[in-house]
């Protein structure tokens, strides 16, 4: 089942030793048929018209975007956006076709010739800039689709939105720029109260206006992200940029019925010593944990160099053998201990999952997330390179893949 095997095209004889498998230790599962259903889910609330751009910045919030990119633009996404250019060029390099916008803001000419040169598209922000982006693409006789991001009320990128028109039409003057798309960022779209969304979708509408009355013709337009998505169709414009829904996860509790999805992202890993310890002993660093009675606890091998917040320390539980069992004493490193004193029969090499489903038990990222008083995006995008990505249940036949 794992590969041992040493790549001779990779590592001399030398370095001819066995490194860990995957599932060795602890791992980040990922579920490629999630993934699926869930671009099937948010794609039927759109109309024909609409595209559907995959956000897959921050490695597809920890999923692994070379093969979340590869498994949903099979599924009805034809966009993707990315944070940065090298997130952009990874994809590429991979064999990935599709449009790529970067949604951060790009400057210098080795960005822009790096942009040209993997056919990324950047957004654009400030004249300053649109003025480097035209003098450096005319420098390499290139033209480039460009994206204008218009600040409607986020106050991060953007041309402030009563300044759209003067913006718009000098990057429509300079060579070398062409507008692909106009677009903003909404700031609280996740908040059941829309009244600051709906105000800055009229800022929005109110540029565009403007814009077309000087006879401009906008091309494609867009605002939504997950939430708005699931919001409101008359926020969905040409194209929506959806992130978290595409890993199932809902951005706010009252669009949880709008759309069925299934978190695509499980983490695991493996006990590596069980014991049973008595009353009056004292658990991990700083012992913040004391046994009150005789109490069998497993050791687990992860811990917060893996992504498993410290924060969580005797507030977690876990799941095994189809059961929940809290955590105890601090979260070390690269190890956790469970109190396992009610399925005292759980061996070493046992699977202990830390987010996901096990028997009738789920826990997600939202529960990690209302622990820590944080938010899902930020627990998705926190288990480190250290953990392997497996692909799992894809919808072909073969049942697993490394992808990370
Ligand atoms: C990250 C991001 C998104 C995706 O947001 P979700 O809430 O995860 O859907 C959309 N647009 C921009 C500009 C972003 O930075």
């Amino acid at each position: 089942m794992f590969n041992w095997e040493r790549n001779p095209a990779v590592a001399p004889p030398c370095c001819d030793l066995p490194r860990e498998p995957l599932r060795e230790r602890a791992w980040v599962e990922v579920d490629l048929t999630a993934l699926a259903h869930n671009v099937r889910q948010i794609r039927g609330l759109l109309s024909p018209q609409t595209d559907l751009m995959a956000v897959v910045k921050a490695d597809a919030y920890g999923h692994g975007a070379v093969t979340v990119a590869q498994t949903i633009l099979q599924h009805g996404v034809t966009w993707l956006g990315v944070a940065t250019i090298p997130e952009g060029i990874a994809l590429r390099e991979a064999g990935i076709r599709a449009p790529i916008l970067i949604l951060g803001a790009t400057h210098t000419p080795e960005q822009i010739q790096a942009i040209a040169g993997w056919e990324l598209q950047p957004t654009l922000c400030t004249p300053k800039q649109a003025l480097v982006f035209s003098e450096t693409l005319g420098a390499l006789g290139q033209t480039l689709g460009v994206h204008v991001k218009l600040d409607t009320g986020m106050s991060r990128l953007g041309t402030p939105w009563q300044a759209a028109t003067e913006f718009v039409q000098l990057v429509h003057r300079l060579p070398g720029l062409e507008i692909t798309s106009i677009y903003s960022h909404l700031a609280t779209a996740d908040n059941p109260d829309p009244t600051m969304m709906r105000q800055q979708q009229a800022r929005f509408q109110r540029a565009i206006a403007q814009l077309r009355a000087t006879g401009i013709t906008p091309p494609r337009l867009h605002l939504a992200n997950s939430a708005a998505t699931l919001t409101d169709p008359a926020l969905h414009y040409d194209l929506v940029r959806v992130g978290l829904g595409i890993y199932g996860l809902c951005p706010a509790p009252h669009l949880q019925s709008v759309v069925d999805l299934q978190p695509a992202l499980q983490v695991k890993a493996r006990v590596t010593q069980v014991k049973t310890i008595q009353p009056g002993t004292g658990v991990s660093y700083g012992h913040q944990f004391f046994a009150e009675e005789t109490a069998r606890i497993a050791v687990v091998g992860i811990g917060y160099a893996d992504g498993v917040p410290r924060n969580l320390s005797g507030r977690m539980t876990a799941l095994i053998r189809g059961e929940r069992v809290p955590q105890i004493g601090a979260v070390t490193m690269d190890q956790l201990m469970l109190d396992i004193s009610q399925i005292p029969e759980v061996q070493e090499g046992e699977v202990v999952t830390l987010l996901g489903r096990d028997g009738g038990y789920q826990i997600t990222a939202d529960d990690w997330a209302a622990l820590l008083g944080t938010i899902s995006w930020e627990i998705l995008c926190g288990f480190k390179h250290r953990l392997p990505r497996v692909a799992m249940n894809l919808p072909q036949e073969s049942p697993q893949q490394v992808i990370a």
